[in-house]
């Protein structure tokens, strides 16, 4: 059975002073590593200090991006082969915020996942849908263009060392999350998507976690939903209190 992924993307704040007393709270959660996987995703800057942090207890470091080459004159970014030499496991590709402010297209998804892949790190790919594109009812031809993208260049063992979070793009950051029926649904259809391009096996060992104004309120409804195997959470992961009580919702 695979148990529940609870990742806190940080985006771009905390003070450094602010970022340490957080991890060490995290820290200090003693997490049932049968049950859940907690993965902190920080600024990048703070990685090199939390990339070494024990995994002993369920909790793993992540970064919010990075670039397809190994190393070179590319000023300013940081690569999947740097990331792992600080102990970096996990890394989002393709976050809407990166697609809408850096221009990330899906192909520019591609090429960072097999470069993370190449370095063992595991890539959380985002893929979710404008409002826009919800009202059209063109939502589940949106999510699976994102994903073909990626899943029609990758083998099926690389398939199942990929984490998909849904994440669509009106809920982010809004306090409007989507109905436990609107992601389960989008959900089961990722995975039905899985299914045909690969096999059945192969879609039930992959993770689909699902990301928009997740809070401590929502979480154990959205965690208990057919095909939804974790969050991705913002802004509730900034708060110890609240990402705590996300935690604990896999735990009830
Ligand atoms: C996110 O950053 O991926 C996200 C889902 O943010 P929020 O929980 O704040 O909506």
């Amino acid at each position: 059975m695979r148990k529940k992924i609870i990742a806190g993307n940080w985006k771009m704040n905390k003070t450094a002073g602010d970022a340490r007393s957080l991890v060490a709270d995290i820290m200090k959660l003693s997490v049932d590593a049968s049950k859940a996987h907690v993965i902190i995703i920080p600024p990048q800057v703070y990685l090199s200090e939390f990339g070494s942090l024990s995994k002993a207890n369920g909790v793993s470091i992540g970064a919010q991006n990075s670039y397809p080459k190994n190393e070179g004159a590319f000023t300013g970014e940081v690569s999947a082969y740097i990331l792992k030499s600080l102990g970096v496991e996990y890394c989002l590709v393709g976050h809407s915020e990166r697609r809408k402010y850096f221009g990330e297209a899906d192909l520019d998804c591609l090429e960072k996942v097999n470069a993370l892949l190449e370095q063992g790190l595991t890539p959380i790919l985002c893929v979710g849908e404008e409002l826009s594109v919800r009202e059209e009812g063109k939502h589940f031809d949106h999510v699976k263009k994102q994903l073909l993208a990626v899943l029609t260049s990758v083998t099926p063992t690389e398939l199942t060392k990929i984490i998909i979070a849904y994440e669509p793009v009106w809920a982010i950051g809004t306090g409007k999350t989507a109905t436990t029926q609107q992601a389960s649904e989008m959900h089961s259809y990722i995975r039905q998507l899985i299914s045909d391009q690969f096999d059945a096996k192969i879609a039930s060992q992959v993770y689909v976690l699902y990301g928009g104004s997740v809070n401590d309120a929502n979480a154990k409804e959205l965690m208990s939903a057919n095909d939804i195997d974790g969050v991705l959470v913002g802004g509730a992961s900034l708060i110890f209190t609240s990402f705590e009580k996300i935690i604990s919702a896999v735990k009830s």
